[in-house]
């Protein structure tokens, strides 16, 4: 560490002392970082359980998304990408179209399919079992992250199984693990506001522990910059962490900028650069038993995510090549980028790149193909 700590807010000494000693921050800590204006103090703390738990290293991967439909039947007002089924814009892939698109975009080999998508009302299940069965039949060395919580529940409904029924049938099918999307904001009263019709807060916790319990991992979410307030953030990184005590099965947090343009909210402000920052740390401080924080560059801008590395990410995601659904939402990022830049935006930080796979194992390459180091 360059610098000794240092602070004029009374309320992050006694945070510091518990932080340096490794121990647990309760939420009247958690509380305090959120309302403390010393946004390089609380960078500090977090840069310090960053350095203890990943040293000098960066994570980033080689991943595609695929979104197989827009098609939705909640209505989120969160949501600029969800469409119904006859509103222009409306699309759902055939499953030859969503393999060729699995195909298509950069040469460099693919580590990971990060499949994510509307709530339809009328594709079958079977059809989301097929998509991944062709996936793994043509790209077998590639991980499969499919499917966020909500669309996990709704699934489970639309096809009259139990969560872990549907989970074993994905699992089976070749679902290799979960991504962290749709958990939002935990407390009903922002719920009731942002996403009314998904899926509560202790159903997205249950389908998240469910998965855990059958042998996937999951990333998990945090969406800020909205309605919440200090408190309903607090109590979303409680509950992530009293989970994960239990089931050891979260990978990665990854805190989402909320991006009002083009939904129904979109009278609000977007984020700003100290709060993306601030939330990355305080995410890295509360949640001491997650093994990654990832600062997703698509949510913040390369810039921000490149700075976040020195306030508690260890990740700023990957390639991506086609992101569509912040997108959709006035994104001004590109929509993918090439492995190089991110490396360079790593570097450029002070960091130690490495290419991992969806596990954090590390990626050795050429171009065309890869082997992960077990
Ligand atoms: S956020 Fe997800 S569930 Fe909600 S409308 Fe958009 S696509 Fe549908």
């Amino acid at each position: 560490m360059a610098h000794a700590f240092q602070t004029d807010d009374p309320h992050l000494r006694s945070i510091a002392e518990k932080v340096l000693a490794g121990k647990r921050l309760e939420s009247d800590d958690a509380l305090a970082l959120y309302r403390s204006g010393d946004v390089l103090a609380v960078g500090w703390l977090a840069n310090h359980v960053r350095e203890r738990l990943h040293g000098n290293v960066a994570y980033f991967n080689v991943t595609r998304h695929i979104n197989p439909t827009n098609v939705c039947v909640a209505a989120c007002r969160l949501c600029a990408f969800g469409r119904k089924k006859d509103a222009p814009g409306a699309y759902t892939m055939a499953l030859e179209e969503a393999w060729q698109t699995a195909a298509s975009g950069y040469s460099e080999a693919i580590t990971e399919f990060h499949i994510v998508g509307g709530l339809h009302p009328d594709l079958p299940f079977e059809y989301f079992l097929d998509l991944i069965r062709g996936l793994k039949q043509r790209f077998p060395r590639v991980h499969l992250k499919a499917f966020t919580m909500v669309e996990i529940a709704y699934l489970a409904k639309r096809a009259k199984l139990t969560i872990r029924e549907t989970l074993e049938k994905l699992k089976d099918a070749g679902v290799d693990s979960l991504p962290g999307g749709g958990a939002e904001i935990f407390a009903d009263r922002v719920r009731h506001i942002i996403c009314d019709h998904k899926i509560d807060g202790d159903q997205w916790l249950e389908t998240a522990r469910l998965a855990h319990q059958l042998g996937l991992k999951s990333n998990a979410t945090m969406l800020y910059g909205h309605v919440e307030n200090d408190e309903d953030r607090v109590d979303h990184l409680l509950k992530l962490r009293a989970l994960q005590d239990e089931t050891k099965g979260f990978q990665t947090y990854i805190p989402l900028a909320f991006h009002p343009a083009n939904t129904p909210l979109q009278h609000l402000y977007t984020t700003t650069g100290l709060r993306d920052i601030k939330e990355i740390a305080i995410g890295r401080l509360v949640l001491d038993n997650f093994p990654h924080v990832k600062s997703y560059w698509q949510m913040v801008s390369p810039k921000i995510a490149q700075i976040a590395l020195r306030f508690g990410a260890d990740d700023i995601d990957g390639t991506v090549v086609e992101e569509k659904i912040y997108h959709d939402a006035g994104a001004t990022t590109p929509q993918g980028m090439r492995r190089q830049e991110l490396i360079r935006l790593i570097k450029e930080a002070g960091r130690d790149p490495i290419e991992r796979d969806t596990l954090y194992r590390p990626v050795s390459r050429t171009e065309t193909s890869f082997t992960v180091s077990v």
